[in-house]
């Protein structure tokens, strides 16, 4: 590797042609990589590197000895093992499986064997350590600058132990948090910690051994906030945060000591959860209203009519069939209610589940179907629904400008945060009234597009599971046809309840 030394001189491709021996020109298009290390644990590097098929290549054995990472190699079988913090990755020259901590990916590009050493392509190498890892890397392709940034994860580790008397869930961290920052619910099974400017690497989350009371883990990740929920096998008594003085660590200690007199405890608190639990009360949303029309439809068919009738009808079926099961509509005539008030009347009524009713609209009449959405958590996931967020969320602008202003930054943030432990319950509510609609209204022709998830304002804030409905397409002519009759009507209130029937049942015999 003498070549190593001498790139280090060099800045700039020219230069490195000007005075590069004519003997270095023999290895294939010879360049360099710009190692930029946010980090500070090293000083700016370069790493040799070639192209080939329109990727960079570069040597693993420089970028480890550069950067400092520890590496192994095994000449006779061309494999290099890379170590990366507390990652371990096998690269296999002409290979595309790589096996990193344990789990073997396929890559797209295969790592070559070049002059005794291995070389994978840089692209490759970043999207494998920063979708499976909390490392951070990024490649500028064209500059060629590789940069290594600080991982934003800050919650570095879980460990879940069994105690006698329960369960301690052990987080560490590098970050000091306080009480405020962090909250603790238990709702229908699951133990959420909610961590606001927490940072988790999820994927090995996920993979944290259980013990003890917690039989699953899972991670919900929000901007500002990460919901850490363990599934609990059994009731708990008490719940306890405590934040280490001399660490960043925090734990969170569950007891299950099953002595009589805590027994009762128990009880009472479980019945507490029950209580919160049961399908008592339901939010019916009509969508738009007023000087909103929500969108105009074929034959000039107005969303927010459609919403009423179907509102009203299905509140009607709810009070018929169970009566026991209390409606609060958050409009029930041709009125203006702002987005932020709906959820408002919900939360206030003490809702436990809300429904919000609305069709959908598209410039291309022949688009067609319902579809069904619960709040997102994950943003890459809403670009499916970026149209129908917008034409949505678009309500606010009949709304005064100060209330406008309620929907902007931190109120999100903070709304978000309320909702982390309902969006599991949300989102298989949404499952359940798709299958009602693909079971009932298919047969007449209505297309079943599935559960979506999406950012809509209306359900941002609501602290019940929520969904929001569009009840098929009023841009196209069949369906705008379909549903301005009131038999159409009637069945798709119908499909609504007997999902949300099913949804309750489910519900409320898993408490
Ligand atoms: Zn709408």
């Amino acid at each position: 590797m003498i070549l190593k030394t001498k790139l280090l001189l060099f800045t700039s491709a020219c230069l490195f042609l000007l005075i590069v021996p004519l003997n270095l020109l023999a290895l294939k298009q010879n360049q360099s990589v710009v190692i930029d290390n946010k980090t500070g644990d090293f000083p700016l590097q370069q790493v040799t590197s070639f192209d080939e098929y329109k990727e960079t290549y570069i040597s693993l054995n420089d970028f480890a000895v550069k950067t400092g990472y520890g590496i192994y190699t095994n000449e006779s079988r061309q494999k290099s093992v890379l170590y990366v913090g507390s990652d371990k990755a096998t690269f296999t020259a002409n290979n595309t499986y790589v096996i990193l901590n344990d789990h073997t990916y396929q890559l797209l590009y295969i790592p070559l064997w070049k002059d005794s050493e291995l070389w994978v392509p840089v692209n490759m190498m970043v999207d494998l350590f920063n979708n499976h890892t909390a490392q951070r890397f990024d490649f500028d392709s064209r500059e060629k600058i590789l940069t290594i940034g600080h991982s934003d994860v800050n919650l570095t580790s879980i460990g879940i132990e069994a105690k006698d008397n329960g369960t301690l869930i052990k987080v560490a961290s590098s970050k000091k948090f306080t009480s405020n920052d962090i909250s603790l619910k238990v709702t229908n099974g699951w133990l959420h910690i909610d961590v606001y400017g927490g940072k988790i690497h999820a994927e090995s989350a996920k993979r944290v051994k259980t013990a003890g009371v917690v039989s699953e883990i899972d991670v919900i990740e929000f901007d500002q906030l990460v919901s850490l929920a363990f599934k609990l096998k059994k009731k708990i008594i008490s719940k306890e945060l405590v934040i280490e003085n001399d660490s960043n660590n925090f734990y969170v200690n569950l007891r299950t000591n099953e002595k009589v007199e805590a027994d009762q405890q128990a009880q009472i608190e479980l019945e507490k959860q029950k209580q919160e639990w049961l399908i008592k009360t339901i939010i019916i949303d009509a969508g738009h209203g007023g000087k909103d029309p929500g969108a105009i439809g074929y034959g000039g068919l107005k969303e927010k009519d459609i919403t009423l009738a179907v509102a009203l009808k299905l509140g009607q079926i709810i009070s018929k069939n169970l009566p026991g099961t209390k409606v609060i509509y958050t409009r029930d005539t041709d009125v203006f209610i702002p987005l932020w008030q709906r959820t408002k009347i919900a939360n206030e009524s003490k809702g436990n589940l809300f429904v919000s009713l609305h069709c959908n609209s598209n410039n291309n009449k022949h688009v067609s179907g319902v579809e069904t959405y619960f709040l997102s958590a994950d943003k890459d996931k809403n670009l499916q629904a970026q149209e129908v967020v917008l034409t949505e969320n678009a309500s606010i602008k009949f709304e005064k400008a100060e209330d406008q202003k309620r929907y902007e930054g931190i109120n999100f943030i903070l709304a978000t945060m309320a909702q982390s432990a309902f969006i599991r319950q949300s989102q298989y509510l949404a499952s359940v009234i798709q299958n009602s609609f693909a079971r009932n209204l298919k047969p007449v022709g209505i297309k079943d597009r599935g559960v979506k998830q999406g950012r809509f304002w209306v359900m941002v804030g609501a602290t019940m599971p929520n969904v929001l409905i569009e009840m098929g397409f009023i841009s196209n002519k069949a369906e705008s046809q379909f549903l301005k009759k009131q038999a159409s009507q009637m069945k798709v209130a119908e499909s609504v309840f007997e999902a949300i029937m099913k949804y309750k049942k489910d519900i409320e015999s898993a408490i």
